[in-house]
């Protein structure tokens, strides 16, 4: 489906892909790889609010499975989420890229707090926002965060950049089967529990009919491609146009 005319976009990036090669951890030289795509995006004239997330050092689940409280995982794993974000922001810099992180857990040396009013004065001086810590809560996840950042800064699509080119119908790792899905309904992707975000994401989503815009950022240039309309992903909507 063609993409419609977006002034404002949320991308969310899995803490996973600031790993590059690695199995743990941040690559300073692929998180540089991933800013060019960011930048790239933000020069085809986009606002851009950055949601990273940190399942590349700490996720609560893993925490709490081998015995530790959850809620306290959950913060370490809020805490690794903008341990990501400040290396995306200088990432970011590095490349002449203007930016702000908001943590939604105050942190008042290292960022600022989230507050909305502020984020949209940076989006329309062209910064970059990059919103930490998720929802500041815990027992939900990046995602959701996402999700809740892309509805209060009213953002015309969620942009979700994984490993995978798009949502398939099964496992595409596993079934050499599997097909892509072009577009694909809030409430299919729900009762199916396809793999896309967390079902109040997509629910949040849903709800504040915020298209969900799936690709890989693996492939180099693809954030572009994608929002030019030339990429390979799928949406997920309840507009089939
Ligand atoms: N987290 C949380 N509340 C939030 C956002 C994140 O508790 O609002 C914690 C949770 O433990 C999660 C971890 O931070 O597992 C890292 O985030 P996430 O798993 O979403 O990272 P991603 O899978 O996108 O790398």
């Amino acid at each position: 489906m063609t993409l419609p005319k977006m002034n404002r976009v949320l991308l969310k990036l899995s803490g996973e892909v600031l790993m590059g090669n690695n199995q743990f951890g941040i690559d300073p030289a692929f998180v540089l790889e991933l800013a060019k795509e960011v930048k790239a995006a933000k020069d085809t004239g986009l606002e851009i609010c950055l949601v990273i997330g940190g399942g590349n050092i700490f996720r609560g689940m893993a925490g709490a499975a081998q015995g530790m409280d959850r809620a306290q995982a959950d913060y370490m794993g809020m805490l690794a989420t903008v341990m990501n974000a400040l290396a995306m922001q200088s990432a970011l810099e590095q490349i002449g890229v203007e930016t702000r992180v908001q943590s939604a857990v105050q942190m008042d040396q290292v960022c600022e707090p989230v507050i909305r009013r502020r984020a949209e004065r940076h989006l329309e001086k062209g910064r970059i926002v990059i919103f930490a810590a998720g929802v500041g809560a815990p027992y939900f996840t990046t995602d959701s965060g996402a999700a809740l950042r892309a509805a209060e800064m009213k953002c015309d699509a969620l942009l979700k950049g994984t490993s995978v080119d798009g949502v398939y119908d099964s496992d595409p790792k596993k079934n050499p089967d599997a097909t892509r899905y072009e577009t694909v309904s809030y409430s299919k992707v729900l009762a199916d529990d396809l793999k896309v975000m967390d079902a109040s994401a997509v629910a949040l989503c849903r709800d504040n009919d915020i298209p969900i815009v799936v690709f890989s950022i693996r492939e180099k240039g693809n954030v572009a491609k994608v929002l030019s309309g030339n990429g390979t992903q799928t949406v997920v909507t309840d507009h089939t146009a």
